[in-house]
């Protein structure tokens, strides 16, 4: 009898110290979990505020960085004048209603810098819109293709090849020029072909378009020099 007394004790601590182990490991899971999913919520999330818009891809923040959004160009605004090519101005007043009414979280790619020291990102409102995309679905900016950052190149394409289906913004007055194109494979970018630059591209690297529409919707954009997309569209509705 005195036997089993002492076996029950010894059954006692046992349990006792297994209920401790346990409630011990309960808490250490609770805290691994914490952690694991706080940073996807709160602090890794860093929130910051528009203060000036340029045009419809380049913004101020208030901490003065100046930011260039990734894989897109909007129509140019000469700041002077105020003059702009077609749907610079209309580009410009989205991007304002965008980015001056909600905190902005930035998503960095491989390159975060441009050679003007530009920060390079993605642009997200806090209710969780893609300002990049939106920019290009309505029309009112080109896809651009940057190899260095390509996290969201394939969801900017598709949004601007359903802008020229639906022909929003500068795909709806769309005028083809009697011109054919030469594009670089590697830069994807497209010149006439009497452009110097287009002049230069490696022959392996070359790709002929019958028109501009085709070089865009393949996610090709104009050199620049030789080209601008105000050529192609007429000026704002
Ligand atoms: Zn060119």
């Amino acid at each position: 009898m005195a036997d089993c007394r002492k076996c029950w004790i010894r059954a006692r601590k046992r349990y006792a110290t297994w209920d401790r182990a346990n409630s011990l490991f309960f808490f250490l899971t609770w805290i691994f979990l914490w952690f694991l999913f706080l940073p996807v919520n709160s602090y890794a999330k860093e929130w910051v505020k528009a203060k000036w818009v340029a045009d419809g891809d380049t913004i101020v923040l208030e901490n003065g960085d100046l930011i260039r959004y990734i894989g897109i160009d909007a129509p140019e605004i000469d700041h002077k004048t105020n003059m702009a090519e077609p749907y610079g101005i209309i580009a410009r007043e989205l991007n304002k209603k965008l980015v001056l009414s909600e905190n902005l979280h930035l998503v960095f790619d491989q390159r975060q810098q441009d050679r003007y020291g530009r920060r390079l990102a993605y642009v997200f409102l806090e209710s969780g819109i893609f300002v990049n995309q939106v920019l290009i679905e309505n029309g009112y900016a080109i896809y651009l293709y940057h190899k260095a950052n390509l996290k969201y190149q394939d969801v900017l394409l598709k949004k601007q090849q359903e802008a020229m289906t639906s022909k929003r913004g500068v795909w709806k007055n769309w005028r083809e020029k009697a011109e054919r194109y030469i594009g670089n494979i590697n830069s994807k970018r497209f010149h006439i072909p009497a452009c110097p630059y287009g002049k230069k591209t490696v022959p392996k690297n070359i790709v002929l378009f019958e028109s501009a529409w085709d070089a865009f919707w393949q996610g090709y954009s104009p050199c620049g020099q030789c080209l601008n997309i105000g050529e192609f569209t007429s000026h704002d509705p």
